[in-house]
């Protein structure tokens, strides 16, 4: 098996570009000698300040969400043609926050998702079931629509340029995490159904990163599991010695 782990910080709504500036020169210096593949995502905001900071270096520029159309009358929304010019490489769609705070539903994340391939961008694609879903046994068949509906549209060699992250509701900024059997549980299911449709060797590359109160001291068993393939951290992202810890786990 040939997967790499991934690890990618989401800032969130954090940082003025002075704060993003000094964290990515950190991290830059930090992560030099790290061994896996790296990025972080900053507010768009600050995209423009910590791309130069990381450009040349293992760490990848990513944007938290993208427009859903390429350009026109969108107030308040950012296109895929405008993070190509600031040197954005990858976007996440479907962030839990942009599902369930911003109402975003699965035929938007798809359309989304598709652009960003179309224009040649890496994506993360969220996915991940709310509490009271996975109190009703529903956690696995969730994940499962969620997958089906965002690569909905999409062939086998697309499927090189997406990762996915598993990311339960109710472990996100919570502190509560999946434990490494139950996150695999779902990577595994996950990557059954990507299998089923585009076969077992695109299965078997697929990164599944999994995201929810990530920290250092519980990240080396996350990542042991068979199909855990990375992580897509929020809270322990924001301070270059926690991520860092992370990211050279
Ligand atoms: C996230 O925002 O993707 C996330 C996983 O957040 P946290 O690590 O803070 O739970």
């Amino acid at each position: 098996m040939s997967r790499i782990y991934y690890i990618a910080g989401n800032w969130k709504m954090h940082k003025t570009r002075a704060e993003a500036a000094d964290l990515a020169r950190a991290l830059r210096t930090q992560l030099q000698d790290g061994v896996h593949k790296y990025l972080v995502a900053p507010s768009f905001s600050a995209l423009e300040t910590v791309g130069p900071l990381i450009s040349g270096s293992n760490i990848r520029l990513g944007a938290q969400n993208v427009a859903v159309e390429e350009q026109g009358a969108h107030t308040g929304e950012v296109s895929v043609l405008q993070l190509k010019d600031l040197g954005v490489q990858t976007i996440i769609v479907g962030h839990s926050e942009r599902r369930h705070v911003y109402k975003e539903e699965d035929a938007l994340i798809n359309k989304k998702l598709r652009l960003a391939l179309k224009h040649g961008f890496e994506v993360i694609l969220c996915v991940g079931e709310t509490l009271e879903e996975r109190e009703a046994g529903q956690a696995e068949v969730v994940c499962e629509s969620q997958t089906l509906w965002g690569l909905a549209g999409l062939g086998a060699t697309d499927l090189a340029n997406i990762v996915i992250a598993y990311e339960p509701v109710w472990a996100i900024g919570t502190g509560k995490t999946a434990t490494p059997e139950d996150a695999d549980a779902i990577h595994a299911s996950i990557r059954k159904v990507i299998g089923r449709l585009y076969g077992t060797s695109a299965a078997e590359q697929l990164i599944i990163q999994y995201g929810g109160s990530v920290k250092p001291e519980n990240v080396k068993a996350l990542m042991a599991k068979e199909n855990i393939d990375g992580a897509l951290v929020g809270g322990a992202s924001l301070k270059a010695e926690t991520f860092a810890a992370i990211a050279k786990f």
